[in-house]
């Protein structure tokens, strides 16, 4: 479903030039859910905006479903980071989720429905006239998040979208991505930073050196694929994967060649 060939990306030129991204290759099958883990500074985001053509690479390519990217591609939805920027204030939380929807070709009412359908499904159902800054952080992401599933993606691609909440909303919104996942079985991208996120979510980790970057390693999750934030994180295999991504993050940070072309 999705297809990171060789890419390499170089910002800048002359002097200042800066290969943020040397020689980055693997993929990620159709409903299959890939955690995406490397250091501050590693190129995750660089990555994403090229996946989500959002910016070009130097060289190589990126492939969705089939198709090579050179523009946004339909099917693809982002969320990202910041969700105080990513939801417009003017908008109630119903409105921001039908805009993207907008530019499908859809009747008025089923716009309507999928937005209803997708509010409910993040349990912002009674929130629907809100205005995002009238709501907490946790809520505000979760509304970017049932406007990325409003759309009916197949891909989905999230950029450290928890980094910015409490630890309690972080568990519930790591629940629901999972929930959302399994239910709708769309293809997963999930960018973070943290370790046992990391392991918590995916059914394999892509860990990624410092930069200039290559994957490193990629880990199979073996978990069940139930999880709970209790008994999961409690199962001894938990532990085990756990250590094993802690030593390949420390060997990634470690391993800082010089990124100056
Ligand atoms: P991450 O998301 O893993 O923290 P980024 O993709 O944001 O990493 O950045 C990777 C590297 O590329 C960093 O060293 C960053 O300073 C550099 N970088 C990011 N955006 C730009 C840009 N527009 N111009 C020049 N360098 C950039
Ligand atoms: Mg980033």
């Amino acid at each position: 479903m999705l297809e990171v060939n060789h890419l390499q990306k170089v910002y800048g030129t002359g002097d200042t030039a800066f290969e943020a991204l040397r020689d980055v290759d693997f993929s990620v099958a159709k409903g299959e859910f890939v955690c995406l883990v490397g250091p501050s500074g590693s190129g995750k985001t660089t990555l994403l905006k090229n996946m989500a053509g959002l910016m070009a690479p130097t060289t190589g390519s990126v492939v969705v479903d089939g198709r090579k990217v050179t523009g946004p591609p339909k099917g693809l939805a982002l969320v990202f980071q910041e969700y105080g920027r990513s939801l417009f204030p003017w908008l109630r939380v119903d409105e921001n989720v039908e805009l993207p929807l907008k530019e499908l070709r859809l009747s008025r009412t089923e716009r309507r429905a999928r937005v209803t359908e997708a509010l409910e499904h993040v349990g912002l159902g009674a929130n629907a006239h809100s205005y995002p800054w009238q709501m907490s952080g946790g809520m505000q992401q979760r509304a970017a998040i049932a406007r990325a599933i409003a759309y009916r993606p197949k891909v989905l691609l999230m950029d450290e979208p928890f980094a910015a909440v409490d630890a309690q909303t972080r568990a519930d919104l790591e629940d629901l991505v999972r929930r959302i996942w399994d239910e709708l079985g769309i293809t997963t991208l999930f960018v973070t930073h943290d370790i046992d996120e990391a392991v918590y979510l995916a059914e394999r980790v892509v860990v990624l050196s410092s930069s200039p970057t290559f994957v490193q390693r990629e880990l199979i999750v073996d978990l069940p694929r139930d999880r709970d934030q209790l008994t999961t994180r409690s199962d001894p295999r938990f532990a085990a994967l756990r250590h094993d991504l802690y030593a390949e993050i420390q060997k990634a940070k470690v391993n800082t060649a010089d990124a100056r072309v």
